[in-house]
């Protein structure tokens, strides 16, 4: 049966965009362009994930996610900010939202976000990630290298998650300053570098360990080993 998404978002460009999208990519979609008749229909239940931006009319979209988990409605919601307010997404988050997209995004970010969340909700997550010898276990948020435990930091952990999750693709600094730094704003790209000669270091030496390739101007990729 197809998915059901509450969509509230009040910019009705925006929200025709995305009502179209979704309706071609399978979704039923109910769309609202304020939060409180958003919230009686969203405390009726019968929807499978839930899309609102914080910026509402009437009622804004972080008292929809708090009444919603305060209903014991427990979907998955995916908030949508404003690019420059970071604080609203923490607010969010800790209000219940599970996952959070900055304005402007692309809307095939969307879109994968809402599967992903979808797929999280049904218990189809992967619990781990492996490239030759090295493995990262998704649940306890540890890297193995030929079996054993790295002793990563936070930063280079998730910037190696970062490199597994695109295995093989070229991803430039802004990408993975766009991943790493979300949350804090501080965006120093030779702290990239700082981390991805750190992360190589750990790497080096151990056998059928993938390799971190630096591509001039583009960016760095995450191969397999050669041998
Ligand atoms: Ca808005």
């Amino acid at each position: 049966m197809a998915d059901r998404v509450l969509l509230l978002e009040d910019d009705e460009t925006l929200r025709g965009q995305l009502l179209t999208l979704l309706s071609d990519r399978g979704y039923i979609v109910d769309g609202y362009a304020d939060g409180a008749s958003g919230l009686d229909r969203a405390l009726e239940g019968h929807f499978d994930i839930g899309v609102i931006d914080l910026g509402l009319p009437k009622k804004p979209g972080l008292e929809v996610v708090k009444a919603l988990r305060a209903a014991g409605i427990d979907v998955p919601l995916l908030i949508l900010t404003a690019r420059t307010d970071w604080s609203d997404k923490v607010a969010g988050l800790d209000a219940g939202a599970d996952d959070y997209l900055a304005k402007p995004f692309h809307l095939e970010e969307l879109i994968a976000r809402v599967n992903a969340l979808l797929r999280r909700a049904r218990g189809e997550v992967r619990s781990s990630l492996s490239l030759g010898s090295l493995e990262i276990n998704l649940r306890e948020q540890i890297a193995y290298l030929e079996g054993q435990a790295m002793p990563l930091t936070t930063y280079e952990y998730k910037l190696l998650h970062f490199l597994m999750m695109n295995a093989g693709q070229t991803l430039s600094k802004s990408d993975l300053a766009d991943y790493l730094y979300d949350l804090d704003g501080d965006r120093d790209s030779n702290v990239i570098e700082v981390l991805m000669g750190r992360l190589r270091k750990k790497l080096a030496g151990a056998s059928g360990a993938p390799a971190i390739e630096t591509l001039r101007g583009r960016g760095y990729r995450l191969c397999p080993s050669e041998g």
